[in-house]
């Protein structure tokens, strides 16, 4: 199976987490980079384009600021990764240049892939890094980021990444083995899971924290991940990164880790994008009837399913959508405004010119803005 998956792989997307890339209070660490270096040159050698997602900036900062503990408030983190980012570039550097690799920083936010034009341009200047062979290594601007723009982790970061430079792989390299059945640290009956076909409910609750106390993560920021990208299509491998040559393990089709299977039926870059890096605004509750049409027959959301409206918001906005029982089952960029949505709600599309006095079509959603989750 893995090595099915992997004949078909030309661009990796590998992200590395601060419990692997740094030792202890002791930064970043050299001997780490410099063996990553040597497994992406060969990578590189073998035609596969690599995209790092890396954190440590906090981690590396914190040293600097002399900081025993990882920083706690807000602007002691932002401090600490304006300070740690470029000694973690400086890092990668040093080790890659061993390698004749360039690398190039990258900060996202957030809002950057939110905005469709940025999120292309970002995706032009990655392809463009790409072609002159460089090493794109990227970073959540944790300077400048504000709770509102967050990715939150950088698993996320990684798995909008990969959806933005359309890798067909996701490796998630961590201090732990992969996915357990339980929690290995507490009890010792927990086996790896090697292969998973489909994200359980299960799983998720038994996904715990953050294990190293460096990184943000834990495994269910991994499994949130994983499910993000397996929904688009492209696989995702989470392995114990800190052991020396596992990357290159894992990229000839050892059984290392836990391998998500891409899900059969896929979202095209577009939906996934409206699915999970937009940021919701406000939601819609719809009656069953609408619920029935959109999820199982693909059509657009129309005015006269509409039962409620939540929240305030603009046309083009993206918005949940709620079944009556409240639970959320699609997103979908609106057409029309909250307080426009609130009065033609209900009522026939034809109606719509009538009430408004203009109209934009007949859809509140239209169903190629519409993910049914
Ligand atoms: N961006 C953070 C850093 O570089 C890490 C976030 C994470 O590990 O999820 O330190």
């Amino acid at each position: 199976m893995r090595k099915e998956l992997l004949k078909k792989v030309k661009r990796i997307v590998v992200k590395i987490g601060s419990g692997v890339l740094t030792c202890g209070e002791n930064g970043v660490n050299p001997s780490f980079l410099a063996a990553l270096a040597a497994e992406v040159a060969a990578l590189r050698g073998r035609g596969i384009d690599v995209i790092i997602v890396s954190s440590g900036a906090v981690a590396a900062g914190r040293q600097a600021l002399g900081l025993s503990d990882r920083p706690t408030t807000l602007p002691q983190k932002q401090a600490a990764a304006a300070i740690g980012q470029s000694r973690l570039m400086r890092a990668y550097e040093e080790a890659f240049s061993g390698y004749e690799l360039k690398v190039a920083q990258i900060l996202l936010t957030r809002d950057d892939l939110a905005n469709r034009r940025r999120f292309q341009n970002a995706r032009g200047t990655l392809d463009t890094l790409l072609a002159f062979g460089i090493v794109p290594v990227i970073n959540e601007n944790d300077t400048v980021v504000v709770d509102e723009l967050k990715f939150g982790d950088n698993d996320n970061l990684s798995a909008l990444v990969t959806n933005l430079v359309e890798a067909q792989l996701l490796l998630i390299m961590t201090d732990i083995d992969g996915l357990y059945t339980a929690d290995p640290r507490t009890d010792p009956a927990a086996t790896l899971i090697h292969q998973v076909r489909a994200i359980t409910k299960e799983m998720e609750r038994g996904a715990g924290g953050s294990g190293s106390g460096v990184g943000t993560g834990g495994m269910a920021t991994k499994l949130a991940a994983a499910k993000k990208v397996t929904r688009s299509g492209v696989a995702a491998i989470v392995f114990a990164g800190k052991e020396q040559g596992n990357l290159s393990r894992v990229m000839s089709g050892e059984e290392l880790g836990t391998l998500f299977i891409p899900a059969g039926e896929c979202l095209n870059r577009r939906k996934h994008w409206i699915a999970f890096t937009l940021r919701p605004a406000g939601s819609i509750m719809v009656d069953a009837g609408a619920r029935e049409v959109l999820a199982k027959h693909g059509k657009s959301l129309l005015p006269s399913g509409i039962a409620k409206v939540e929240g305030r918001f603009d046309r083009g906005a993206c918005v949940r959508i709620l079944a009556p029982d409240g639970a959320e089952f699609a997103r979908g960029i609106v057409d029309y405004s909250s307080q426009e949505i609130v009065r033609i709600s209900r009522q026939q599309s034809s109606q719509i010119e009538q009430i408004l006095g203009f109209r934009y079509g007949d859809d509140v959603i239209h169903r190629d803005n519409l993910v049914i989750l």
